[in-house]
């Protein structure tokens, strides 16, 4: 597969030159795939409904051929997971879609541990280890730890602000042993992003050690992501036809989204031949996209902090990926779009425990409400022109061309839970009186011996200690 650029369509790439880069530093711009191959109709309609690796191995195919073989490829997703998405179904047209049984109970696990493995094969040849430095405000950098744990040729860094993580997200990134490491900064997460930046640029730390990134912003974490909305997509129309005599319904993935790295990646599976009609673009009060595809103005802007923390991004990286990819009228036709505020994520966990028992995360949260308001007349309103006030939470007004499948009953919607409520634990605890039942792996590192590294927010002893650990 040829890679291009999404600020200079003249640029071609192979797999690993875009792995290894992250983004592309001479333009700014971020590497996409020059076409989406469609998988087999075959092979979508197979019965029984292939597995999530099946379906993993041939999706992953085409985006590596000629770089990494099938046997290679195939011990990679096997390694990278274990794991498998899991549909639940909630009513008739609604399930949820959990991605958080991975080790850190979210859903970056599935982005983080194909791009880990990906880099250690890029690597395999190299005498010294590959550097990987991450600044983290959170969820970031627990999915890189995990994922790069134990990875030959690979070895972590990760930078995170000192007392400004919750204790939970502090246990899951300081407790590595081995090949990954966190130091815990005296400063904020952009001091931390500034030390890890510095060091990208220090030409004499470069001539010592190999140094990369692991960005969000790396195809290698997005491509994988589309795994599963193919996976959910099949698995869902089959159901919908058997359990509930809904055929050939219109599927909408109604996505909780920060930096849109999740939602893109839905767009790429719907492009290799997902049996999906559309997207629900679900944000918190960062609602820079629900205003994009309302007005037509894109406005970047500082971001705010919300109950779905992980969502608190104001100007969303992959916007450049989706405006590459498509028109906005391509947008408008295929998205809608919703924001929802603090006080609506209480709400919503809430409503969705009492009606469905179903205990929900405050990101899934939005995307549950979303979908209720969608099916109990929101989209009928806007289809009938009524648009309701534009500063208040809820749908935006921009019609997408399923909206009818929704009047008519034909629409199926899946939510993506993308993290464990467990982890958001003292927030849905407020929202629904108890408190939500804890996986075993995150009360084990809750026992984990903190092992962070103190630092100050200072780029000299910052250097001096890479120079110092680092082989
Ligand atoms: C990162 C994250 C999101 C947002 O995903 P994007 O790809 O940035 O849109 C949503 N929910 C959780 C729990 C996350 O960790």
């Amino acid at each position: 597969m040829i890679y291009t650029d999404t600020r200079d369509a003249s640029v071609k790439v192979d797999f690993k030159t875009a792995v290894m880069n992250g983004m592309n530093q001479e333009t700014g711009g971020l590497y996409i795939p020059t076409s989406y191959p469609k998988l087999d109709s075959s092979f979508i309609n197979k019965d029984p409904t292939p597995s999530f690796r099946d379906i993993a191995l041939q999706m992953a195919k085409p985006f590596v051929e000629g770089e990494i073989p099938d046997d290679d490829l195939v011990a990679i997703i096997q390694d990278a997971y274990p794991f498998s998405p899991k549909v639940t179904p909630l009513d008739s047209v609604s399930y949820v879609l959990e991605l958080f049984h991975g080790p850190t109970c979210a859903f970056k696990d599935f982005g983080a541990r194909f791009m880990a493995r990906t880099m250690s094969y890029f690597n395999r040849n190299e005498s010294t280890p590959l550097h990987i430095l991450v600044a983290t405000s959170g969820d970031t950098g627990s999915a890189v730890g995990s994922a790069f744990h134990n990875v030959p040729g690979l070895d972590v860094t990760i930078l995170y602000p000192e007392g400004k993580i919750s204790p939970l997200q502090e246990k899951q990134l300081s407790t590595f042993t081995g090949n990954v490491r966190a130091l815990k900064v005296k400063g904020t997460f952009d001091d931390c992003q500034k030390l890890v930046k510095t060091a990208f640029t220090d030409n004499e730390l470069r001539g010592k050690l190999r140094l990369s990134s692991a960005n969000s912003i790396n195809i290698s974490r997005l491509l994988p992501q589309s795994f599963y909305y193919m996976y959910a997509s099949i698995v869902a129309k089959n159901r919908a036809a058997m359990d509930n005599k809904i055929h050939d319904p219109a599927i909408i993935m109604i996505v909780p989204s920060g930096n849109f790295g999740n939602l893109t990646s839905g767009l790429i599976a719907k492009e290799m031949g997902a049996p999906i009609a559309g997207f629900v673009a679900a944000t918190n009060t960062n609602r820079t996209i629900p205003d994009w595809i309302a007005t037509g103005d894109y406005n970047a802007r500082p971001s705010i902090e919300t109950f779905a923390n992980a969502m608190d991004v104001g100007a969303p990286s992959n916007y450049e990926r989706i405006k590459a990819m498509y028109t906005l009228d391509q947008v408008r036709e295929m998205f809608a779009s919703y924001w929802l505020d603090n006080d609506g994520i209480l709400k919503a966990i809430e409503a969705c425990n009492n009606k469905t028992g179903y205990i929900i995360d405050p990101h899934g949260a939005i995307g549950y409400k979303a979908w209720e308001d969608i099916k109990n007349g929101a989209m009928a309103d806007l289809v009938a022109g009524n648009k309701g006030d534009f500063n208040k939470p809820g749908l935006t007004p921009s019609v997408p061309n399923w909206s009818q499948k929704v009047l008519d009953k034909k629409a199926v919607g899946i939510i993506l839970e993308t993290a464990s409520p467990a982890k958001f634990g003292q927030i849905v605890t407020d929202a629904i009186g108890k408190e939500p039942p804890i996986p075993a792996r995150l009360e084990e590192v809750m026992r984990l011996q903190d092992r962070a590294i103190p630092m100050n927010n200072d780029y000299n002893q910052f250097k001096d200690w890479l120079l110092a650990n680092l082989k």
